[in-house]
């Protein structure tokens, strides 16, 4: 049933025109706006509540029954704000480098089949930037571009054994840093040089640091594989 209501003399301090007969004469409006209010307030509190219990599942819930439909909000949502996305996940990555590396090696060991098939999808999409990118890391770190390149062709080889630790890897850098020290301390080109080379004739070298030495660059390629047959004969 409707209240019956009738026009005041005067509006309420609100300005509304209209009242209801029964009870309090209350105004129409200010009645509804109050009850609205606090039917607002009161729903807050209610959703609050509920999301405190159930929250967490509900929401799991939804994703699971949603995850297309929450895949396309998160594309949208991480398109619109890369550099923001980027900027939060850089700023995690310093904060707790340990937690980064141990969670790459999980998504790694998870995914393994298709970070690699995107990343060689990417590889192929990108080819100039990624020459650019290797180029400029390369002019900044010197030191780390020779002593990566080495490692790499001595992998190659089969000579870095797998039972080389950090503390030897970085042994291995500490040779080839120095080597670009007395190359520039000297100004006469130095290398690091495999004692026992890494692919003799009759012996391979291991890609160790005890097996390592820097020496001048003539010495180096004078030397080439002669010097382990003469021991070896
Ligand atoms: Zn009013």
């Amino acid at each position: 049933m409707k209240a019956a209501t009738y026009v005041p003399e005067k509006p309420c301090k609100r300005g509304h025109l209209l009242r209801y007969v029964a009870g309090t004469h209350m105004c129409v409006e200010c009645n509804r706006l109050h009850n609205a209010a606090q039917n607002r307030e009161q729903k807050i509190i209610r959703m609050r509540e509920w999301y405190a219990k159930k929250g967490a599942a509900a929401r799991r819930n939804w994703r699971l029954k949603n995850a297309e439909r929450e895949k396309a909000t998160r594309r949208i949502y991480q398109a619109k704000n890369k550099n923001k996305i980027s900027t939060q996940v850089r700023a995690r990555r310093l904060r707790k480098p340990e937690t980064f590396r141990q969670y790459k090696k999980t998504q790694y060991a998870k995914h393994r089949e298709q970070i690699l098939a995107k990343r060689k999808e990417w590889g192929a999409a990108n080819k100039e930037r990624i020459a650019e990118l290797n180029r400029r890391w390369r002019l900044a770190n010197p030191d780390r571009d020779r002593a990566l390149g080495n490692r790499k062709r001595a992998r190659k080889l089969h000579a870095t054994p797998p039972w080389l630790t950090d503390a030897d890897h970085d042994r291995i850098f500490a040779i080839y840093a120095e080597a670009q020290k007395m190359t520039r301390e000297s100004g006469v080109e130095h290398q690091v040089d495999h004692i026992v080379p890494l692919q003799g004739r009759n012996v391979c070298g291991l890609h160790i640091p005890e097996n390592l030495r820097v020496v001048p660059a003539v010495v180096n390629f004078k030397k080439n594989n002669q010097f382990i047959e003469e021991l070896c004969a």
